[in-house]
């Protein structure tokens, strides 16, 4: 890289990281990536739904800029005075995976993408709380298909909803979620109630073209769970 454009993608990656910080006191890798529009962030939805093998596999520029813009990052969140929160990323496709950002699946290079660096001005509890915040598991998504015409790697079957799992998308039955009842997301009080009392649920969610992104369309809880809800 010519010390030109160093400087060029030092200044965008500065640029990305501090608007990160003013919005929300925190910075990460993905917003620096999506920041200097090397990953887009419907990329970043398909990657927590198990549609994207690793993170790297999504972002628009090679591995030596890639690692570039992320020393720069790192260097940048040292000079500020930010301090670095190791954070787990895990997967809404299935339970408690651990999702992957780099290619090379290098155990420091994770590190580096999954450290959240937080604002000193916060105060301690604040941060802790944020750094709960991010450790918590996300909810378990199903998706949608927009094209009916698919099939489940596990049975041949298909369905209207589908899990993503390594190997493909899988029906709900075959994903261990075939006993949950689908609950459409206009009722916010039922929604709500029907998933405190489920032990399990799942978030139903579908690709919407127009507004380029994944939005949620309702909840996958146990039918019991609805059923009090509902009383
Ligand atoms: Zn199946």
């Amino acid at each position: 890289m010519t010390p030109k454009n160093r400087k060029a993608l030092s200044d965008r990656v500065t640029r990305a990281a501090e608007a990160a910080l003013v919005a929300r006191q925190v910075v990460t890798a993905i917003d620096v990536m999506t920041g200097i529009g090397w990953l887009d962030p419907v990329a970043v939805q398909r990657w927590r739904l198990g549609q994207v093998t690793c993170l790297e596999a999504a972002i628009i520029a090679n591995l030596s800029r890639i690692s570039e813009a992320m020393s720069l990052f790192r260097k940048w969140a040292v000079a500020r005075g930010l301090k670095p929160s190791e954070t787990a990323y895990a997967s809404r496709h299935v339970q408690s995976r651990v999702l992957r950002f780099s290619k090379s699946g290098h155990p420091g290079i994770e590190l580096h993408y999954r450290t959240h660096w937080i604002s000193p001005k916060l105060s301690e509890q604040k941060r802790e709380r944020l750094a709960e915040k991010a450790r918590e598991p996300p909810a378990l998504a199903a998706i949608m298909p927009l094209n009916g015409d698919w099939t489940c790697h596990r049975c041949g079957g298909t369905g209207g909803l589908q899990m993503m799992e390594t190997a493909g998308p899988a029906c709900l039955p075959c994903a261990g979620l075939g006993d949950l009842d689908y609950l459409p997301a206009d009722d916010k009080l039922l929604t709500r109630r029907a998933k405190a009392k489920s032990a399990r649920h799942a978030v139903v969610v579908r690709f919407s073209p127009s507004r380029g992104r994944y939005e949620r369309l309702g909840l996958l809880v146990a039918p019991e769970a609805l059923a009090a809800a509902r009383a």
